[in-house]
């Protein structure tokens, strides 16, 4: 399936809810989300059939997003029938893993192979007050996790924010040290209300660079992260510019809403 600016579209990133255990500062309100009424959320069998007809056109790949992907019952039964659909060769997931420790073996027995874990921070008080109450235990257990279980690529992304998480940019890239995963900062979007962060919140990526020059770059394996390794480390480290670059020419994506919409952008 090619769209009209002749780009490849088969990849199909699926929002199975809208609905969420978290309450990230950048993404959503502290109270006041409006929950889609259930008739109006696409139904596990809708999903599955609108997947069956996207590899039909040529969709090879997906990833399973939301709200939070793991808040959806009967989400491993999800994944194991969107993997059974004929033409899909990969199935990914998106989530903040704070539920994922005890799902993770039955995701990737399901069909998970990659995941992509948002990870702002490494200190707990400054997790619970980013995702307004989430527990950083839980999302480093769901990260251990995923990688005894066998997916890789474990990618982990942190929304980089002036002022709240610039400090530790060595810290999170020193993770990809001892840990097989590829450390992402994505920059600040501004999406939702980003007001509370104050006008310094918007900082390119570029100071990923700037703080730590040792960052060698790599081959890029995929469209959207350019990537960069420290020495001798096991991970890599991935820079995503979403303001300050474009990839949109390389933008092979349709999304799939919890409400059975199709965007092919954000
Ligand atoms: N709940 C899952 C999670 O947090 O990974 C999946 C959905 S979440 C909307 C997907 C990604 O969007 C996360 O990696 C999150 O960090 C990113 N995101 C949300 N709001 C953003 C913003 N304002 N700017 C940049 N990235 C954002
Ligand atoms: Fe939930 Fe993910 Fe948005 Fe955070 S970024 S509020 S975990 S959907």
């Amino acid at each position: 399936m090619r769209d009209k600016y002749d780009r490849e579209v088969n990849y199909l990133r699926i929002s199975v809810t809208d609905l969420c255990n978290l309450r990230c500062r950048y993404c959503m309100p502290a109270e006041g989300v409006k929950k889609l009424p259930q008739c109006s959320t696409l139904t596990h069998e809708e999903i599955v059939e609108i997947t069956r007809a996207a590899a039909e056109l040529g969709v090879n790949k997906v990833r399973i997003t939301g709200g939070e992907p793991l808040v959806h019952r009967g989400i491993v039964q999800l994944c194991r029938d969107i993997g059974a659909i004929p033409g899909i060769r990969d199935m990914a997931m998106t989530t903040n893993a704070t539920l994922l420790a005890p799902l993770a073996p039955q995701l990737k027995e399901a069909g998970i192979n990659r995941i992509n874990i948002s990870l702002d921070t490494l200190d707990a008080e400054k997790y619970k007050s980013i995702t307004r109450g989430g527990c950083l235990d839980d999302a480093l257990a769901g990260i251990h996790a995923a990688l005894e279980c066998g997916m890789s690529p474990v990618k982990l992304n942190a929304v980089l924010i002036g002022g709240f998480n610039d400090n530790e940019i060595e810290k999170l890239c020193a993770l990809t040290i001892d840990l097989p995963v590829e450390m992402r900062f994505i920059e600040l979007m501004p999406i939702g209300d980003n007001r509370e962060f104050g006008e310094g919140a918007y900082i390119p990526n570029t100071t990923v660079l700037e703080r730590l020059p040792e960052l060698a770059p790599m081959k890029t394996d995929d469209g959207v992260a350019s990537l960069f390794a420290l020495p001798g480390a096991r991970g890599r480290v991935g820079l995503i510019s979403p303001l300050s670059h474009e990839f949109c020419s390389r933008c092979s994506r349709l999304r799939l809403t919890s409400d059975g919409y199709l965007k092919p952008c954000l």
